[in-house]
């Protein structure tokens, strides 16, 4: 490596994100001391991006810091948590500082936004791998769980899911699209927008949440199964950005949106007995959600269309009668 381990360090991740006064000593010791905010639970989640595996080779180095940041943030704000402290474990081939310069920032930008400190990690060196450790807390007893959800809560979800699934897609040739529609949706990708601060404002009113990942309609499949209900997703009212419409065509702009991945988006229910309190108190329109089906009695996930299931396989969908 051109640059020490520590020299580099020193240099892209001491000071890297916000600067916390809970942090009694963050890089540099052998390890972080945090003080933990009285009458909270710590709420902790660590994720891996492997090149080629979670992003192409080759992607912008902004984009693999913020997106190895973003997905943690987004287990967090599933969990209604708000986030404090990251740990990065960096493995690369070669310390190249153009690369590493480019990492850290996009790291550490959304790192501020969120008020999160980087405080530690590890650096190797090997095939490029980035495993962040997040931290954060919420109030005691308080925490969103997949499994809070009943037969009978209205199920949401934030954005406009699919496009990162889209944006990928182009970016892998596996789709074109004019050069507008392509750079939205590689954004989409490329710089996800974790919820946040909607996670924290859900712990009010949501019986359960779960991020978008995996694709919406296994992930909202997984907050059934772990709520003990099923899910039934409504075709019509799925929310689809203008921009995956136009790219795809409105067929296969609903399959992103369900089965697409790295959206980052909540998925989450709300008991009958929230929703008006829910709705006025987190408008829609400034929240950015909408109503996506209901979850019921019998197990399983269901697509309605026109009153038909549809059924999905994980490349895509057949009618059923
Ligand atoms: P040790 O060998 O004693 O574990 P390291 O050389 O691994 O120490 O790390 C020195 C300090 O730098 C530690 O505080 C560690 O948390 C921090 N650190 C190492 N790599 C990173 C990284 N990629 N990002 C943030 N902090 C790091
Ligand atoms: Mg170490």
């Amino acid at each position: 490596m051109a640059l020490g381990e520590f020299a580099l360090i020193d240099r892209y991740f001491r000071a890297c994100g916000a600067r916390r006064a809970d942090v009694v000593a963050g890089v540099g010791d052998d390890a972080a001391l945090l003080t933990v905010p009285e009458a909270t639970e710590l709420v902790a989640a660590t994720d891996t991006l492997v090149a080629g595996v979670h992003f192409p080779h080759g992607s912008p180095p902004a984009s693999i810091g913020h997106r190895a940041l973003a997905v943690n943030l987004s287990d967090l704000a599933a969990m209604g948590a708000r986030p404090a402290w990251a740990l990065l474990a960096l493995t690369m081939p070669q310390a190249q500082e153009s690369w590493l310069a480019e990492f850290a920032a996009g790291f550490g930008e959304l790192a501020r936004a969120h008020e999160v400190q980087l405080v530690g990690g590890d650096t190797t060196r090997g095939p490029l791998c980035i495993t962040v450790q997040l931290l954060g807390f919420v109030p005691r007893g308080t925490a969103l769980k997949r499994s809070g959800g009943h037969p009978g809560d209205s199920l949401f979800v934030s954005g406009t899911p699919g496009d990162a699934a889209a944006g990928l897609a182009l970016q892998e040739a596996r789709m074109s699209a004019p050069s507008a529609l392509h750079a939205y949706l590689r954004g989409r990708f490329e710089m996800p927008s974790p919820r946040v601060a909607l996670g924290e404002r859900l712990r009010e009113f949501a019986s359960a949440c779960i991020d978008v990942s995996d694709g919406l309609l296994a992930d909202a499949a997984k907050l059934a199964h772990a709520s003990g209900t099923g899910v039934e997703i409504h075709y019509q009212a799925l929310p689809v950005s203008a921009a995956l419409e136009q790219a795809a065509g409105a067929e296969r702009a609903r399959e992103f949106a369900l089965t697409g991945g790295d959206d980052y988006e909540l998925c989450f229910a709300v008991a009958e007995k929230n929703l008006a309190a829910f709705m006025q108190e987190l408008p829609s329109q400034r929240w950015d959600y909408h109503r996506i089906g209901v979850l019921r009695k019998a197990p399983g996930a269901a697509v309605l269309r026109d009153g038909s299931v549809m059924q999905f396989s994980h490349c895509g969908y057949q009618h059923f009668g």
